[in-house]
């Protein structure tokens, strides 16, 4: 039932004059609770508050599915000064990317040059940058690449996402787990049929537990990245368990959604760390959110009686 409810909102999503209303009332209809700012300045304004509360942040310059070099270009231009302005302002931030907004469908030899210059600047300003996973037509792209930049930049400046709901993931992680890589596992986010991804929620969330369990097993950085509080408080216990330090992971949460839990978390002594995007292309990152959560579309419609 849930999957079924995903399913209809992100293809809803995709109809031509639902997308345009909202590209045009948008941000007064309460994409604003799940976007920090449509500009890079306000934007760090915001990390600057999350991190007076002791959150660290993911800065994310939104935008996906790139057809034209010159704007893969302005995104990879656009993590370059993220990362800059991070170092300049001192903040507790670091950057995730998509590579098909760096060009990956265009040609994985042009995304790897855009992805050279961001970890270039990551490696000048001691940072790390996350490659966020997409829908599973780019999943082994994305992976070949990620391994390339792994040989020449290392695990202290490259990490990459995993999604529970995908078959191969085990086997992607005990290979990367060998590599000591910074992983960072999600439940995740696309519409993807039975042959690729587990179709119930329960078998989802069994191989999230696994992956985290394994990964941490394995003595590597391990992002939990979930509000599943049942997820959460399993991963304490586990970590508890086995004596590994807090240090030794951190949860993830997104902009606008369990503000409480990340916070109380942050209190009990635990890394959080906020996934936070900006940028004016902000749709497909909404409907992921309401997909996600059909109840959010509330905020939408009392902006909606709003406005
Ligand atoms: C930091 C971070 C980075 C991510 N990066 C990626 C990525 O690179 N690739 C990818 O495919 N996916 C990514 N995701 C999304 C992820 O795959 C899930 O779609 C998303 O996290 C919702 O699942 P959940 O783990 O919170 O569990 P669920 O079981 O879906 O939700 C658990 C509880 O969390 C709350 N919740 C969940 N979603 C929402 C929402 N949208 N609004 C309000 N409450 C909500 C609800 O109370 C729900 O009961 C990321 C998620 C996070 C937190």
């Amino acid at each position: 039932m849930d999957n079924m409810l995903r399913s209809a909102v992100l293809s809803v999503a995709g109809n031509r004059a639902v997308r345009s209303f909202f590209r045009k009332y948008g941000m007064r209809l309460g994409v604003a609770r799940f976007v920090a700012s449509e500009q890079l300045e306000a934007a760090l304004d915001v990390v600057l508050r999350l991190n007076r509360q002791g959150l660290m942040v993911t800065l994310d310059y939104l935008g996906e599915s790139v057809t034209d070099r010159a704007l893969a270009e302005e995104a990879a231009d656009q993590a370059v000064l993220t990362l800059r302005r991070i170092a300049e302002r001192k903040l507790n931030a670091n950057v995730s990317v998509k590579l098909t907004q760096l060009g990956l469908t265009i040609d994985p030899a042009f995304c790897e040059s855009m992805m050279s210059r961001i970890l270039d600047e990551a490696a000048r300003t001691g940072n790390f940058v996350r490659i966020d996973m997409e829908d599973s037509s780019v999943v082994q792209a994305t992976v070949d690449l990620f391994e390339k930049l792994l040989k020449r930049y290392g695990p202290k400046r490259v990490g990459l996402v995993l999604q529970a709901y995908l078959y191969r993931t085990q086997a992607d992680r005990e290979r990367l787990g060998s590599q000591g890589v910074n992983v960072r596992i999600v439940k995740g986010a696309y519409k993807e049929p039975k042959e690729v991804a587990f179709p119930r929620k329960k078998d989802v969330d069994a191989n999230y537990v696994r992956l985290v369990e394994a990964h941490l097993a394995q003595g590597c950085y391990t992002a939990v990245a979930t509000h599943d509080e049942a997820i959460i408080k399993q991963t304490i216990h586990y970590a508890r368990k086995k004596g590994i330090s807090p240090e030794r992971f951190e949860f993830q949460m997104l902009y606008g959604i369990a503000g409480e839990l990340q916070l109380r978390l942050v209190r009990d002594g635990y890394r959080v760390r906020v996934y936070t995007p900006f940028g004016e292309a902000w749709y497909p990152y909404f409907t992921r959110r309401i997909a996600e959560r059909p109840a959010n579309l509330w905020f939408v419609l009392k902006g909606m009686f709003r406005a």
